[in-house]
């Protein structure tokens, strides 16, 4: 079934934080494929290394050992411009929503549209309703983030991630700061939205009562990828 070429393949990464006697292992030998459409939700302690991993695969933190390729394209030793561009194909979905608290859900998703030079202001705005309504706040269109919910910022920020339909989408604890149902329906819309278009989703969390929604479930522990779900399933299957 998964013929395709991944979004992500990561080999033999390393990385280290701090310099000389600082100096400090925190990924070891990292070897991760993630495939179009697939959601991978990464679990693991607090430390283990998950959002440094993120932060690499999202081009926001130099590769310094090891290959890790976008869509085919290294990201080891690549140039700013080439991250620029790759970080463009990426829909980022923070803990905390990251909203700009002047500008309304509208234009705070607008901006995400805008960097699409090739896009008129009427589009930009017809797109970011569209996203808007879909994701359930098209009665919210015109609200400041500080007149909404945790759940609903955050879906703010889902449909910012997802607006211009990147290949990847990265989130790191996006549930933290939510209760458990709205945890559970920001999950379950990002769910639905990304299979609705062939996004693949990393979805890194604590938040055990969204492990179903994953097709796969990666664990970090210490640096390593200690477990993989596709792994101990083709194990078992010989
Ligand atoms: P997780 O997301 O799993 O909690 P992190 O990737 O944030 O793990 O952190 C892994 C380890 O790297 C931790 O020991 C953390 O203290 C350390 N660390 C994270 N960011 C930095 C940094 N910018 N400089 C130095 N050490 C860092
Ligand atoms: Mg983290």
């Amino acid at each position: 079934m998964l013929t395709k070429e991944p979004v992500i393949s990561i080999k033999h990464i390393n990385h280290y934080y701090g310099k000389g006697i600082l100096k400090r292992q925190i990924l070891f030998d990292i070897n991760l494929d993630i495939y179009p459409g697939e959601i991978v939700i990464m679990t693991g302690p607090s430390g283990s290394g998950k959002t440094t991993l993120l932060s690499l695969i999202g081009g926001l933190r130099s590769v310094q050992e090891g290959s890790l390729q976008f869509l085919g394209v290294e990201l080891y030793r690549a140039s700013q411009k080439k991250l620029v561009n790759i970080r463009r194909k990426i829909g980022y979905i923070f803990q905390a929503h990251n909203l700009l608290e002047f500008l309304t859900a509208r234009q705070n998703v607008q901006m995400a549209v805008e960097l699409n030079k090739y896009i008129s202001q009427e589009q930009a705005i017809a797109k970011s309703e569209a996203i808007l309504k879909a994701v359930g706040l098209g009665e919210r269109i015109n609200y400041y983030p500080e007149n909404l919910s945790g759940g609903q910022k955050q879906r703010i920020a889902i449909a910012r991630a997802l607006v211009n339909n990147p290949p990847l989408v990265l989130a790191d604890e996006p549930t933290a700061a939510l209760d458990k149902q709205s945890g559970r329906d920001v999950v379950e819309l990002m769910q639905h939205l990304a299979k609705d278009k062939g996004t693949s989703i990393l979805l890194v969390t604590h938040d055990n009562r969204i492990l179903d929604i994953a097709d796969r479930i990666v664990e970090m522990e210490d640096g390593l990828l200690a477990r993989d779900s596709q792994g101990k399933v083709k194990q078992l299957g010989g």
